[in-house]
Parts: structure tokens; C-alpha cells; sequence
């Protein structure tokens, strides 16, 4: 066996272990609730449970009142991103038990980000913006290499990119082509925006915005007339909605 398949296996196993060790401890300290420290102990674990319902339960308002008062609260930002990113895997689970459509609850997901970073009401210089692109948009018979700059496209036109080319360079704001989550990451790390627009499936733009760590994500879903992650399209009014949303305080 692989070393990376074994440290995989052996988390899932450590997981089950640490289950079930939680499960017993709490069946130890029921059956024996008589005495003083397991009481103490009950308590402590109860009062943690509690902390934890009351934060979620914040971060979950925080996003309502948000979205009522079609502002941003400061105040519970923090709360709202902790809440979102630990209830997101449970509130999948949770669809797909009821048989909704994953891509129906990313899109959802990515429409409740999107209002929540427009309610941000954000006022930024478009040149601290940056609109990071899928490698599918590009024809892929192109011979060109965007991905390594975008200014190797030639604006043949048989593709979205020289659009977008045309777009950024009117507002003064960088553009980048990502194969992946791991450039897209670099793009980020060696560009320090203050705000992305990024264009992408369901699937990739939520993971995108999950790893954004807090930083102003607007998505913006390709087309695939073509199916998926090939000659895809997309909307560059859209885009450009997008960039005015984060440059002219929403
Ligand atoms: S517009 Fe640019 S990227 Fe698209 S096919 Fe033409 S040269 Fe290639």
C-alpha cells in the first residue's frame, strides 16, 4: 500500500476510533453520573455543546439579517464564515439524504455568497481586483499558452478569452487562467488581490470560495454547451456586472 493511501485510511480510522471513544466516555459518565467529577465533566461538555449550537445558531442569523438588511454586519462576519464552513459538508449530506441535486445547492450556495459579498458593499480600485478564468474557456484546439499569461491569446475571437482580455484591460484589472485549484491558489498568493471574480462550475467555484479563507469571492457560472470543462463559455456582461458590484460599493 502507498504511503498516501495509508495516511488517508489511517485518518478515517483514527476518525472512527475518536467516534467511537467519544460515544463510550459518554456512556461511562451517563452510567455513572453519581459521582462528582463525571458530573463536573457532563456539565463542561454540555456547556461546550451549547457554545458551539449558539455560535453556529449566530452564524446562521448572521447570514439572515444579512441578506434582510441587504448590508453587511461586520460584526458577525466572522461568526458567518466559521458557521459556513463547517455546516456546508453537513447541509450537502444533508440534500443528498433528501435527494436534492448537489449542483442545485452549490448554486444556491454561491448565490448566498455572491449576495453577501455585494452587501459588502466593497469600493475597491479595479486594479485590485482579479478575475481568474477556467483553462476550459479557451478553444482547445488554441495552440496558445494562456495559462503561463493570458497575453500569449492572440484574439483570434474563436473563444471567450480575448472578450475578457479586452474587458480587463479597459477596467485595468488582472486577468489569469487557472488549470486548477493549486494555480489558481499561486495566481492568488503572487497577486495579493483584495477581491476575485472567478468563473467556474458549481462544483469548483464553491471549493473556491470555501478556500477563499475570507477573501471577497464573486462567482460567476461558465456554460457547457460543449459538456463539461470543455470549450465552455461564459457571460462577460456578467463578469463585468461583477467588477463594477466590488468597484462601485455594490
Ligand atoms: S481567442 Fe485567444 S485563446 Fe481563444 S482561441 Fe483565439 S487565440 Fe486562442
Amino acid at each position: 500500500m502507498q504511503v498516501k493511501k495509508r495516511l488517508y485510511v489511517g485518518l478515517l480510522s483514527v476518525s472512527l476510533m475518536m467516534a467511537v471513544g467519544l460515544a463510550a466516555l459518554l456512556w461511562y459518565l451517563f452510567a455513572n453520573r453519581a459521582l462528582l467529577i463525571n458530573q463536573v465533566v457532563l456539565i463542561s461538555l454540555a456547556y461546550l455543546a451549547v457554545v458551539i449550537f449558539v455560535v453556529l445558531g449566530l452564524g446562521i442569523l448572521g447570514i439572515v439579517i444579512m441578506i434582510i438588511r441587504s448590508k453587511s454586519v461586520p460584526s458577525l462576519e466572522a461568526v458567518t464564515l466559521w458557521a459556513n464552513e463547517l455546516l456546508f459538508p453537513i447541509a450537502l449530506a444533508i440534500g443528498k439524504f433528501f435527494g436534492i441535486e448537489k449542483e442545485k445547492i452549490l448554486k444556491s450556495y454561491i448565490s448566498v455568497n455572491n449576495y453577501l459579498v455585494g452587501n459588502k458593499q466593497l469600493s475597491l480600485k479595479t486594479s485590485d481586483i482579479m478575475i481568474l478564468l477556467p483553462h476550459c474557456l479557451q478553444d482547445s484546439e488554441c495552440k496558445f499558452k494562456i495559462t503561463i499569461d493570458v497575453d500569449n491569446c492572440k484574439n483570434c475571437g474563436k473563444c471567450k478569452i480575448s472578450d475578457l482580455r479586452e474587458l480587463a484591460d479597459r477596467y485595468q484589472v488582472r486577468l489569469r487562467v487557472a488549470t486548477g485549484g493549486t494555480l489558481a491558489r499561486k495566481w492568488i498568493q503572487e497577486n495579493h488581490p483584495k477581491a476575485v471574480i472567478a468563473v467556474a462550475c458549481e462544483r469548483d467555484l464553491s471549493s473556491g470560495i470555501q478556500d477563499s479563507g475570507g477573501l471577497p469571492v464573486l462567482g460567476v457560472l461558465n456554460c457547457r454547451p460543449n459538456g463539461p470543462c470543455i470549450n465552455t463559455d461564459v457571460d462577460v456582461a456578467e463578469i463585468e456586472r461583477a467588477l463594477l458590484t466590488l468597484s462601485k460599493g455594490g
